[in-house]
């Protein structure tokens, strides 16, 4: 069947293909086994080609973006990545709308809403990733989040294009309600006219706080539990005597207690099992079970 289908993928798809592709190469966690096809769109015509043959063939499919909250395990992925990294306009509408691609980057994202005088999501300088995956997952920082500023989602569900107001968004933190198989193309924001120069000393705020504060110094995904309501899973975390804790080359970081990083040598199921005796030894000494920000996905 992966022959055939390949066959097919090259026949009908005009993007880059990819076949057993290490899912290590395209998380920043660094672990992952294969994706049997990583796929990148040319466009979306492209896309819509590649979703047809998805699903002609009954082939399930994960779209990633610069996967850096993304754990995958260690038997990787059946079916097909789909990377919308060509995915890369960016034009002011006028009125502080800006229609943005899913695979703009958004550091990208703010050094044009800086250049072009629009302010709101300086906030995003910080957060690696693409405008996909911080919408997919609602990023935030500094008490903000993404969706927030946000005028219209545009997804792809089920082969239709669907335009969606906020009002008619299913979101909060560090969640967005998407159907499965619902892929965002990009997103239309709405930002206040401000001085450019102000701006970018938001921005530069922002990294200087962020340089100070997270020194991690290893592969990491960021914050990997949510923080309960109330809490700072850091401070859970760090309370039950976890800093420094390591299960094969899997680690809580010493500098930030939230962050588990790769000294080197780490397995996706080093991650699970550190993950699972943090969330064990938290909620036997607090009662609060944390929840995983990060996104697992993959076989063992
Ligand atoms: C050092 C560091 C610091 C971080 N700091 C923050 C922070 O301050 N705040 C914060 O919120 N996060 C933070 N993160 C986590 C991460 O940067 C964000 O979650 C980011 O938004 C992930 O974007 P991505 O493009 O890498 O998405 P991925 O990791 O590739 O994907 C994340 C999820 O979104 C889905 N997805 C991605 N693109 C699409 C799409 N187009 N359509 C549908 N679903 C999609 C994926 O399937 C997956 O479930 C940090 C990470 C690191 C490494």
């Amino acid at each position: 069947m992966n022959d055939e289908f390949f066959a097919a993928l090259r026949a009908r798809v005009r993007g880059k293909i990819l076949r057993g592709e290490p899912m290590a190469r395209h998380t920043s966690l660094k672990v992952g086994g294969p994706a049997d096809f990583f796929v990148t769109p040319a466009d979306r015509d492209d896309l819509a080609a590649l979703l047809v043959l998805l699903a002609e063939t009954g082939t399930p499919f994960l779209v990633v973006g610069g996967g850096y909250n993304l754990l995958v395990r260690d038997g990787g992925i059946r079916g097909a990545i789909i990377s919308l990294a060509c995915f890369e306009e960016m034009e002011q509408l006028g009125g502080g709308k800006v229609r943005v691609g899913a695979g703009v980057t958004n550091r990208r994202l703010v050094q044009f809403m800086r250049d072009g005088g629009l302010g709101g999501l300086e906030f995003l300088c910080g957060i690696p990733g693409t405008v996909g995956g911080a919408l997919a997952m609602n990023a935030g920082a500094h008490g903000e989040a993404v969706l927030d500023h946000v005028e219209e989602l545009v997804t792809i569900r089920d082969g239709k294009v669907l335009q969606t107001g906020r009002d008619g968004l299913d979101y909060g933190y560090r969640f967005l309600r998407l159907a499965p198989g619902e892929i965002i193309v990009g997103a239309t924001f709405r930002l206040e006219p401000a001085d450019p120069d102000q701006i970018g000393a938001r921005i530069a705020g922002y990294l200087e706080h962020r340089a100070t504060s997270q020194k991690i110094g290893f592969p990491n995904a960021g914050s990997f539990f949510k923080n309960p309501e109330g809490a700072a899973a850091w401070r859970l975390i760090d309370g039950a005597g976890l800093r420094g804790e390591r299960v094969g080359g899997a680690q809580v970081s010493e500098s930030h207690a939230n962050f588990l990083v790769n000294r080197g040598d780490a397995t996706a199921a080093d991650f699970l099992a550190l993950a699972a005796r943090i969330k064990d030894e938290v909620r036997q000494i607090t009662g609060i079970a944390l929840e995983e920000e990060v996104r697992i996905v993959g076989e063992e």
